[in-house]
């Protein structure tokens, strides 16, 4: 027992094996949620120019307060090519170039009739050239997610492509003969296939690009041809399969196929006998059957893999700190994941577990936001302990 590798170590194992894949092209439109291959320096000043942070008139501090003649109009986009001199003024809308000869812009608010002024300093609202970025300025690092702020970030500089690493080809497989796919009629001994669907929205929200090969039932020459299918991504997940028992054939058959297992079983719950495999540069992750285990092996090993797969500088899984709102029995071999509701209290976030804790219990860990990790050892946790926890 003490021989299973822990999460961390499962973990390792895992990133050890994945290098990121090529880069391409993408429109910055299309480039949230992508991981950047290159950093991304702006290519020009923002603003470009100096301009105006007011509707208003754009003066000579100097001139002001005082009576100012107006001589012409700088609106956005079309820029007022006279130069101001002393006395004069120029109606200016919010975002048009300041004029030269002007190093201020009166609000509208501050002015009455044609047009007197109150006392404005040098660069009262102006926004300088170059006062959001400068141009040869990193705006993106290699290895970050975009994020929608960054891709209209990038897009303000002016940069209309960016080289992000490819989204890994992922395939899902599920096995078991009991498996029917939801919306049909089950048979007795059946239950519906739900991991399927769980597991192509995590990996499609970690990056994928993902088909769903359906499922296999216990069966050898079956579970092999969508193996060796699914053997053809940069990703397999298989569901099901991976345990001890008579029907549990996808671990041989990973081997049949000369896919090399690196481990199998890690010291978790839920979430014991996954199995990773490598053959080639495919990665390879056999998850157990049980809803919850599929899900919880994912967040801890899979995710951070497509993530590591696209070039991220932090593939995770990222612990935030919070406390129990309940005491929780430790489990004194495995460190475990406990299905909980996060709440914002005024000194932090307070984890409250869910009712429901079986591996099977998808419908009941479907209420969870959090997954809290509980170390392995004696006794129990208090309710207030700090403890740390991923959100789902
Ligand atoms: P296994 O890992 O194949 O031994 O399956 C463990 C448990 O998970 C069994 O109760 C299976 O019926 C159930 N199970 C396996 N695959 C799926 C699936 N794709 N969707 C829902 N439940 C499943
Ligand atoms: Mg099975």
């Amino acid at each position: 027992m003490s021989a299973l590798p822990r999460i961390d170590e499962a973990l390792a194992l895992v990133l050890a094996r994945v290098a990121p894949l090529e880069a391409e092209d993408v429109p910055v439109g299309d480039a949230s949620g992508r991981v950047l291959a290159e950093p991304v320096r702006a290519p020009t000043d923002l603003p470009p120019f100096d301009s105006s942070a007011m509707d208003g008139y754009a003066v000579r501090a100097a001139d002001t307060p005082g009576h100012l003649e107006i001589v012409g109009h700088s609106a956005a986009g079309r820029p007022e090519s006279r130069v101001l001199a002393p006395g004069e003024a120029i109606v200016i809308s919010t975002g048009a170039v300041v004029p030269d000869g002007a190093d201020a812009v009166v609000p509208v608010e501050w002015t009455s009739g044609e047009v007197d002024t109150q006392r404005v300093a040098v660069g009262d609202n102006v926004r300088p050239r170059g006062g959001d970025v400068r141009r040869g300025t990193v705006v993106a690092a290699a290895g970050s997610v975009l994020r929608p702020a960054e891709v209209g970030a990038l897009a303000a500089v002016g940069v209309g492509t960016v080289r992000c690493v490819r989204r890994p080809r992922a395939f899902v497989l599920a096995t078991g003969t009991e498996l029917r796919a939801p919306g049909q009629a089950l048979a007795p001994g059946e239950i519906y296939e739900s991991n399927t669907v769980a597991l192509r929205a995590q990996l499609v929200s970690a990056g994928a690009d993902v088909t769903v090969l359906g499922s296999v039932g216990d069966d050898e020459d079956a579970t092999r041809a969508a193996l060796e299918r699914g053997l053809e991504g940069d990703l397999l997940v298989t569901s099901g399969g991976v345990s001890v028992g008579p029907h549990d054939l996808v671990r041989a058959s990973l081997a049949s196929l000369d896919a090399e297992e690196v481990f199998w079983r890690v010291a978790v719950k839920p979430g014991k006998p996954i199995a990773f495999a490598v053959r080639g540069r495919t990665l390879v992750f056999g998850l157990p059957g049980n809803p919850v285990s599929s899900l919880v092996d994912f967040e801890l090993f899979v995710r951070p893999a497509v993530l590591a797969l696209q070039g991220a500088a932090q593939p995770g899984p990222s612990y935030l700190p919070g406390r129990l709102g309940a005491p929780l029995r430790r489990n004194d071999q495995r460190d475990e994941l406990v299905r909980a509701r996060a709440r914002a209290e005024r000194d932090g976030i307070v984890l409250e577990p869910l009712a429901g804790q079986d591996s099977h219990m998808i419908v009941r860990s479907s209420a969870a936001t959090a997954l809290v990790l509980v170390p392995h050892g004696a006794g129990v946790l208090p309710e207030g302990a700090p403890v740390r926890y991923l959100r789902i």
